[in-house]
């Protein structure tokens, strides 16, 4: 994974010099925001999928965090085009990360510099192409997703993700794929970088956005999914429902939509991609690809 160049602070930057110092108070404390976007590849041209909610929800995690970024967000929208201009990249990931630079190291973080990056680079299937056609292994985690008070599931705040890669460490290391994590409660949650649907008898289900990521690609899913005519409930549920579901799927940008074929070495379904999933997969990359006229106001074109 590189490219060419890096969006730092207003300029662009080559990659390898695109550093920062050991002091930078994000590096100790997990102090900043960041956002996952994905660009696709369309007959006309290079075209960013739902560019102004990643920016929306970049800037309310910044809220949330109270960091005040020094561009707005028309000229942040502006400044990920350029990145990818600048890297004539056709298709792949997109990172703005916003975080705490340095001025001092105790833990208040109100004393340091915001400072804005963002890199891309070319990025296929998250999980492989295989993952997307036949479906992952998974396991509930034996971590608990951060107590709901911990801090904030609104934010994409960098430190979250220490309990993301507990959880995806162990999921490696038993030989799944990917986790899912229950709250302290016990109810489902989501995977690592990713939020869950699950069908049963022909409805759709998610988990309700309370203790969860507000996914994008939930967000369009959910749209996608109504449209072609399915019922979609949001419901909390604890896992053995997850495991006599008829198909289950991960959706997110990085894994797009990724069938679930195995949980805690049981079968879901009939241990392949089902055909709901399928049917909704298809649709997302057709619309992500431009093929699809009605949804074309997701696009952004470079
Ligand atoms: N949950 C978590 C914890 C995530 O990190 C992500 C990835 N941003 C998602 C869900 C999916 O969100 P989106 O569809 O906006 O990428």
């Amino acid at each position: 994974m590189k490219a060419d160049k890096i969006w730092m602070d207003g300029k662009m930057v080559d990659w390898d010099e695109a550093k920062v110092h050991v002091c930078t108070h994000a590096l100790h404390y997990g102090s900043g925001i960041f956002e996952g976007i994905r660009a696709y590849e369309t007959k006309n041209g290079t075209a960013v999928f739902r560019l102004k909610k990643h920016i929306d929800r970049l800037f309310n995690s910044a809220k949330i965090f109270k960091m005040e970024i020094p561009y707005s967000k028309e000229e942040f929208r502006q400044a990920v085009k350029d990145t990818i201009k600048a890297n004539k990249l056709k298709s792949g990931y997109i990172r703005p990360l916003v975080y705490r630079g340095f001025e001092q190291l105790g833990i208040n973080p109100f004393k340091c510099p915001v400072n804005c990056t963002i890199a891309v680079w070319e990025w296929g299937a998250y999980l492989g192409e295989e993952a997307l056609a036949k479906g992952i292994k998974t396991k509930i985690s034996s971590y608990a997703r951060s107590y709901i008070n911990s801090t904030s599931q609104k934010a994409k705040i960098c430190g979250n993700y220490i309990n993301s890669i507990f959880a995806k460490m162990e999921a490696i290391e038993a030989g799944a794929d990917e986790a899912i994590l229950l709250d302290t409660s016990g109810f489902v949650t989501e995977g690592s970088a990713e939020n869950l649907f699950w069908v049963r008898d022909g409805v759709i289900y998610t988990t309700p956005t309370a203790t969860v990521l507000e996914g994008i690609t939930r967000d369009s899913i959910i749209k996608i999914a109504e449209d072609m005519s399915y019922k979609v409930q949001e419901k909390y549920i604890c896992r053995d429902e997850l495991y006599i579901s008829d198909e289950v799927f991960f959706v997110g940008t990085a894994v797009e939509v990724t069938p679930i074929r195995e949980i805690d070495n049981y079968q879901i379904g009939e241990g392949k991609r089902g055909p709901i999933t399928e049917n909704i997969q298809k649709k997302f990359f057709a619309i992500a690809k431009g093929e699809e006229e009605k949804y074309l106001s997701w696009l952004d074109y470079i």
